[in-house]
């Protein structure tokens, strides 16, 4: 029996290490890869919805 308890915990510290060694490797499955970042408009700031610059510029003039 003591030997199952041993090889249990030196499994157990086999698993921690390869957490550790796998853990800051692994990508985010859900992360923000997929969605595009929204486009912001460099003058005003405001999201650009859609295609094409943003019309801040019409509106001030
Ligand atoms: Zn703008």
């Amino acid at each position: 029996m003591i030997k199952i308890v041993t090889f249990f915990l030196i499994g157990m510290a086999i698993l921690a290490i390869f957490g550790r060694l796998r853990l800051p490797r692994l990508p985010k499955p859900r992360g923000r890869t997929k969605l595009k970042a929204p486009r912001r408009c460099p003058r005003c700031g405001g999201f650009i919805v859609g295609s094409g610059p943003c019309n801040c510029e019409e509106r001030d003039t």
